[in-house]
């Protein structure tokens, strides 16, 4: 398994629980989301109404589904979840939206991933509260209209623009979550540390938060093996050489970046003088999926400046060829 992929591992399930900050105050970093937020749930509260539906998108790991638990807290409802690959058929998410209560919370991961027909469910139930059922077949089959109890939708999704107009439109509030700065990553790496009763100097902490792309579920992971390693070095603080060491031990570089991040880099370095190259050809070369590397592996690339988007396909920058130490090709 990739150690910096942002994507949820087995081992992350359990603690990710006990990580979660429950409230807006305890969500450290995206200001801006944030605020946006807490007005609307403001207005909502005081209107005596359930908040409108959200859309947050942004990469893996930055925070979606933790602030869709916020929102049901601040809202004092109840949280339900699901996800777009979970509902297989039109039935599954009718019994869902009738289970709820008013004013519930209910979260679909990944909401892009759900087959049509149940999406065409949801645009009645986000609209006007109400489910549209056909009963029978044939000549004999006719539309019954059932009442939902007024509920707040809260999507997520790698990128609204995977999700279909129809569907985007229902959503009254969107809000993208970005990468993290490596303030308030160190933050996240501090309080982490206070959950899992351990010490770490701040420096060691902003080195974990340097590594983690940007991206707090990476870097409760690393500081995890690295405490490990700290412990059984028998330190009573994590110290900044034992993170180093524990990070190049994983094979995490100074810039975050893995053997995965590398073979791509180096891959339109070699294989392609650099770019530009069409994404399934990098797929291809690498043994990739296509959609894994636009959703998962390139964002963090094109944020640090490594990669640059054109429409003849992917650049290698000069500051990558820096990061390698490698000469800058001539144009
Ligand atoms: P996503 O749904 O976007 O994949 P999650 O909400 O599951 O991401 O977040 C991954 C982990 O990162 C959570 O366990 C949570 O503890 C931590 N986390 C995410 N955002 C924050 C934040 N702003 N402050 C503190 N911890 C966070």
């Amino acid at each position: 398994d990739r150690m910096i992929s942002s994507e949820l591992h087995d081992e992350d399930v359990s603690i990710e629980q006990s990580l979660r900050p429950e409230n807006l105050k305890q969500y450290i970093g995206q200001e801006k989301a944030k605020q946006n937020l807490s007005i609307f749930i403001e207005a909502a509260k005081l209107r005596n109404e359930p908040l409108d539906h959200v859309l947050l998108y942004g990469p893996p790991g930055l925070g979606k589904t933790t602030m869709a638990s916020i929102i049901a807290n601040e809202m004092g409802v109840q949280f339900r979840t699901t996800s777009g690959p979970a509902i297989e058929r039109a039935g599954d998410l009718a019994a869902i939206l009738s289970s709820l209560e008013a004013g519930d919370v209910l979260f679909i991961d990944e909401i892009h991933r759900l087959p049509r027909s149940v999406e065409e469910i949801l645009y009645p139930a986000m609209e006007d509260f109400c489910l549209d059922i056909v009963i029978g077949t044939g000549p004999s089959a006719r539309s019954v209209r059932l009442d939902l109890p007024p509920f707040t939708l809260v999507g997520a999704t790698t990128r609204a623009g995977l999700l279909t107009a129809p569907l985007r439109d229902r959503f009254g509030v969107l809000s993208r979550l970005e990468f993290y700065n490596t303030k308030d990553l160190c933050s996240i790496v501090e309080r982490t540390s206070e959950i899992f009763h351990v010490s770490i100097y701040k420096d060691a902490a902003t080195e974990i938060a340097r590594r983690s792309r940007g991206t707090p579920r990476i870097a409760n992971r690393l500081l995890k093996r690295v405490r490990d390693i700290s412990q059984v070095k028998g330190e009573t603080e994590i110290t900044v050489e034992t993170t180093r060491m524990a990070l190049e031990m994983l094979q995490v570089d100074p810039a975050g970046l893995d053997h995965i991040d590398h073979k791509l880099l180096l891959g339109i370095m070699d294989g392609f003088s650099g770019g530009p190259v069409g994404l399934d050809t990098i797929a291809a070369t690498i043994g990739e999926e296509s959609q894994t590397i636009e959703d998962v592996y390139e964002p963090y690339l094109l944020q640090m400046g490594f990669i640059q988007r054109t429409p003849r396909g992917r650049l290698v920058t000069r500051k990558a060829y820096e990061h390698f130490n490698r000469e800058v090709p001539e144009a």
